[in-house]
């Protein structure tokens, strides 16, 4: 049995209670070896890469249930068991008719996936634009809170919008600079799109508002995409579509406009919407297969009967990418890094949690997703449908990939100064002689691209924490370790355990972040949002999209 470990944090007035002498018996409940077990278990080939509806898929639900039963917490998904079960929908959209553009400068064929791409957005098997009238709309953006709005009186009803990607990055006091918002994510266009009943949306790729090459987008044409089932009466929109930016310029020279001018006056703000005087034809067919998944949730009570409704909430993905393409003569694509080493962080906090004596005053959800390869897919799903009423759950840290290169002295803290979770963390970190950086590529928006992102929209106060760069020790030769696993083994069936693993960052990471939940649990106030945040207000509808 594990020694009493005395914590005086809930008699503590300060928001943000220290361990300072506690911290020595809290770290040592983080095992390095039961950590390095489960990830050994999730990643191993006969998982088979835990794709979503796979075998693989349930035997790593099986699994992960039965550890949190056996660290002795309670199920915490449907009706008294471990699961949640998340319905999914896989649609594969063909080009039946390619797109065909007409306006007073003559007519144009466009070939997919060279110069567009166009997937189903809707469950319907066929979706069609038939002389279809094209409105620029620049960002697509409506946020009267910022004083933006592309959209004003226009009906866009029956008609494709094309729109630039990213948001307004010139003004630092508009939509946050250069940092991505929801807003300029491509998910939040056609979302936006929806709404206004077009009947289809065509984002305009360009390296710098995406972030990635072309070549990027061009995966998600042609392949199965994964949606949960549509609710009834839900704005859907027909086709989703991305262009290149010389399609994109061809388009609009067909109506005789120049994309260059028209962009640049949507970067003034408030312009109306830009009919471009061309008319498209496009035909999609698809085809609808039925799946199932499932989360996997259990609970730590909390110990205090006020504050034990309330639940702090650690998530990590469990799907990866399955069997698929293979490189040299391995097609598993284990998904050691992404994100078995997340779940087997997750389980280690969860056995770490429960010898804690007394309990945290808050309960302590641990929470396995699944789907969040396909588009986050298995956090929606909870977000929309939590296990416990929404308002009871009050915070979310989320793991995606644990430091599997060596002990660092920074963390790196995506959503830093979003909600009180940043000032929380900092304390704590900066206490184990440590701190925390902010994302350190913001304009990639990788806030809205991991679980966390479905919680924020549904107004808890979340945080994902990711390795650091700092390392302790042969710094040179770790960065470049970790920049190749990123560059090598990122979503391949390399991603797999190596003998030159080092846990020791993981490891440290997991200390603090312990150490961040027990104290989110026993804080007397709740985590806040910062005022003025775009999720203070929780105003984003729980819609589809969001990878
Ligand atoms: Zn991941």
């Amino acid at each position: 049995m594990p020694k009493a470990l005395p914590l005086f944090v809930s008699a503590c007035a300060l928001s943000v209670p220290t361990f300072a002498q506690d911290r020595a018996a809290l770290d040592a409940l983080v095992d390095k070896d039961v950590l390095a077990a489960h990830i050994r278990f999730l990643s191993c080939d006969e998982l088979e890469g835990r794709g979503v509806g796979t075998r693989g898929d349930l035997l790593a639900q099986r699994y992960l249930a039965t550890q949190l039963q056996a660290c002795g917490l309670q199920p915490a998904g449907e009706e008294g068991s471990w699961v949640q079960s998340v319905p999914i929908l896989g649609i594969t959209s063909q080009v039946t008719i390619p797109l065909r553009a007409a306006g007073e400068n003559g007519e144009a064929s466009f070939s997919a996936p060279d110069d567009y791409t166009a997937v189903a957005g809707s469950p319907a098997t066929t979706a069609a634009w038939q002389g279809a009238e094209l409105v620029f709309v620049g960002y697509g953006i409506f946020a009267p809170e910022q004083n933006w709005d592309d959209f004003g009186e226009a009906d866009l009803r029956g008609k494709v919008l094309l729109v630039m990607n990213n948001d307004p990055a010139d003004d630092p006091d508009r939509f946050a600079g250069k940092t991505r918002l929801y807003y300029g994510r491509w998910s939040y266009k056609y979302e936006e799109a929806a709404r206004r009943g077009a009947v289809g949306a065509i984002v305009i790729h360009t390296n710098e508002s995406a972030g990635y090459p072309y070549q990027v987008v061009q995966t998600s044409h042609g392949r199965e995409n994964f949606w949960l089932p549509f609710v009834d009466g839900a704005p859907t929109l027909p086709v989703r579509s991305w262009c290149s930016e010389d399609a994109a310029k061809k388009l609009c020279a067909l109506g005789g406009k120049d994309l260059d001018t028209l962009r640049r006056v949507a970067e003034r703000g408030n312009q109306p919407p830009v009919p471009l005087g061309v008319k498209l034809d496009l035909a999609i067919e698809n085809t609808v297969r039925e799946l199932r998944s499932a989360n996997i949730a259990g609970v730590l009570p909390g110990s205090d009967p006020q504050l034990a409704a309330e639940h702090v909430v650690v998530t990590a993905h469990f799907d990866h990418l399955g069997i698929g393409k293979p490189r040299g003569d391995d097609a598993i694509y284990n998904g050691a890094v992404d994100n078995a080493s997340g779940c087997g962080g997750v389980l280690t906090l969860a056995r770490a949690a429960s010898q804690l004596t007394p309990r945290p005053r808050r309960s302590l959800m641990f929470l396995f997703v699944t789907a969040e390869e396909s588009g986050l897919l298995g956090s929606q799903f909870f977000a929309n449908q939590p296990t416990v009423p929404r308002e009871q759950l009050v915070a979310n840290f989320n793991v995606d990939g644990l430091n599997i290169w060596g002990s660092t002295r920074d963390l790196e803290f995506i959503g830093y100064g979003k909600n009180s979770l940043t000032g929380l963390a900092s304390t704590i970190a900066e206490q184990r002689g440590r701190h925390l950086t902010p994302d350190s590529n913001p304009d990639l928006g990788l806030f809205y691209r991991s679980d966390h992102f479905n919680f924020a929209r549904i107004g808890v106060p979340a945080a994902y924490f990711k390795a650091g760069k700092d390392f302790l020790d042969r710094p040179e030769d770790r960065r470049r370790m970790k920049n190749s696993y990123t560059a090598v083994h990122y979503h391949q069936p390399t991603d797999e355990i190596a003998p030159w693993w080092n846990y020791d960052g993981a490891v440290d990471d997991l200390r603090l972040l312990l150490e961040c939940l027990v104290t989110t649990a026993n804080a007397d106030q709740a985590p806040r949002w910062t005022p003025g945040d775009e999720f203070e207000k929780a105003r984003l509808p729980s819609g589809q999209g969001g990878r």
